[in-house]
């Protein structure tokens, strides 16, 4: 149920809601807009008729909440939000590149990596230290080795990080390293993990499964918010079908479709999307013109050599050329890219 105070109500007002609600055996979620409180009463609210909590000192209106999602839908908060990771800003008027490896395989190669990105403009610098692959003799990623290296071309190149998680034991280790907590697509109806993400409170990037529907993701992201944790950004990062000449299908219709319903923001992953590096920079691009809050890619020094997903993996001489087309796109919709010259109302950017 979403309780919605009049413009001016009293903070008396709002504290006797939110003690009745209490009472009912609800929890509540308070969100305090500039003008008007929201409050959100979770839990089983079929005892109290919304007319009878209108006819409460300072309520404008309550109203029922029938998507499963609560504290993730627009109807609790009809602003988006924007998840703040050590200084990077997702979901604002910035797009965000988020570029790194697949995996951590050496100090050297991410350093590589990180100066290009950094140099492109990305915001955050990604790489898994914890990998789940399908074939338990692929490279499994370096541990906690990984996430050291991780932390330290952190401060070198100031770029905040995110890395995979894969279990709930692993969520305190990986906080001590990370900015970011992502979720994989393998991993995102683990409930266990998802709660622990939860009580957290880092900031998560919840991927969505290979064949989980919209909803399911966002139900996926309400458990993170139900434990507590509102620093959630969702990432489409493509989905089983019948096509095989794509490792996925990038299904971007979710970016639109999960933004219309949800308030928090979306990125795309176009490298596991696809599957293909030529395919990673227009499907960034599409992702951007469908309103995705940024991108997510995988970039590697020497693609070819890659211990992980090289085959989807930009060249670092890709980063830059991505950085500019999605900076041409976002001019176009009125947002801006990070330190790019794209951001200047005279500037020319080449055909594509
Ligand atoms: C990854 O980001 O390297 C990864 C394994 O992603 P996904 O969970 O989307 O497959
Ligand atoms: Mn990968």
């Amino acid at each position: 149920m979403i309780v919605v105070m009049r413009c001016g109500a009293t903070a008396e007002e709002t504290e006797l809601v939110k003690q009745r609600l209490t009472q009912a055996g609800l929890g509540i979620h308070e969100s305090t807009g500039e003008e008007r409180t929201i409050l959100g009463a979770i839990g089983d609210v079929r005892k109290l008729a919304p007319e009878t909590i209108e006819s409460w000192p300072g309520v404008e209106r309550a109203i029922r909440i029938l998507e499963p999602y609560k504290l993730a839908s627009r109807k609790l908060k009809p602003q988006p939000s924007v998840v703040e990771c050590n200084g990077a800003m997702i979901g604002g008027p910035e797009v965000v590149l988020i570029a790194g490896p697949c995996s951590v395989e050496n100090l050297d190669m991410l350093r590589l990596t990180a100066r290009a990105a950094r140099d492109a403009g990305a915001s955050m610098l990604r790489g898994g230290a914890f990998k789940p692959r399908t074939s338990p003799y692929s490279f499994q990623g370096l541990g906690r080795e990984g996430l050291e290296m991780l932390a330290e071309v952190r401060s070198e190149f100031n770029l905040p990080v995110v890395t995979e998680v894969m279990a709930p034991e692993q969520v305190e280790m990986v906080s001590e390293y990370a900015d970011m907590l992502q979720i994989g697509a393998r991993n995102m109806q683990n409930f266990s993990l998802l709660q622990e993400v939860g009580r957290s409170k880092k900031p998560a990037l919840l991927k969505r499964g290979m064949m989980s529907s919209i909803d399911e993701w966002l139900q996926a992201a309400e458990y993170i918010l139900a434990y507590g944790n509102m620093q959630v950004v969702l990432c489409e990062r493509g989905i089983r079908t019948f096509e095989s000449y794509t490792r996925n299908t990038l299904d971007l219709s979710a970016v639109p479709a999960a933004k219309k319903f949800c308030h928090l923001p979306v990125i795309v992953d176009p490298s596991h999307g696809t599957g293909k590096r030529d395919l990673v920079i227009p499907m960034a691009m599409a992702a951007i013109a469908a309103g995705a809050d940024g991108v997510i890619v995988e970039a590697h020094p020497d693609p070819d050599k890659a211990l992980s997903d090289g085959a989807q993996s930009l060249d670092l001489s890709q980063l830059g050329i991505l950085s500019t087309r999605l900076a041409g796109i976002a001019r176009v919709l009125g947002r801006t890219m990070r330190n790019h010259p794209g951001n200047d109302p005279g500037y020319q950017p080449e055909a594509v």
